[in-house]
């Protein structure tokens, strides 16, 4: 029976979460552990929005587009969503395409954190570009 005093139920949770606070810590634990898209969408959407970006894409669309995205989109190094991973050269991170300001479902990608850390802040043409004046020093 949910409280119908908005205050009186919070201050009964908060009671709750001070006698236990071990059984929440675990239970948050599990919670994380269950839905990591869901925590890096979270966590991530918050840091860009904490940068000056304008999101425009809902943590729902970025939980799907994640649960979409298996490997780098640019180099296609597996992508593990895995919480305190997104540090990891291999953790997935968010790029902003044409490094616009605003994020929408369209000008972003899920790639690689040694993939982003490359492009920086360039365009996809300026990144395209950079790749090939290295390829052309020294491929083959
Ligand atoms: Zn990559």
């Amino acid at each position: 029976m949910p409280y119908k005093n908005k205050a009186k139920a919070k201050e009964c949770k908060r009671r709750f979460q001070l006698g236990n606070s071990q059984r929440c810590k675990d239970a948050h634990s599990r919670w994380v552990d269950r839905n990591p898209h869901l925590v890096w969408a979270r966590s991530t959407l918050k840091s860009h929005a904490y940068r000056g970006n304008a999101v425009v894409i809902t943590v729902k669309e970025l939980v799907k587009l994640a649960n979409e995205t298996t490997e780098c989109e640019f180099c296609g190094t597996p992508l593990k969503f895995i919480y305190g991973i997104g540090h990891r050269q291999d953790g997935p991170t968010l790029d902003r395409l044409q490094n616009s300001k605003t994020l929408t479902k369209e000008n972003i990608a899920i790639i690689c954190k040694r993939c982003n850390t490359s492009k920086g802040d360039r365009t996809m043409d300026e990144f395209i570009n950079y790749c090939r004046k290295i390829y052309e020093r020294f491929g083959n």
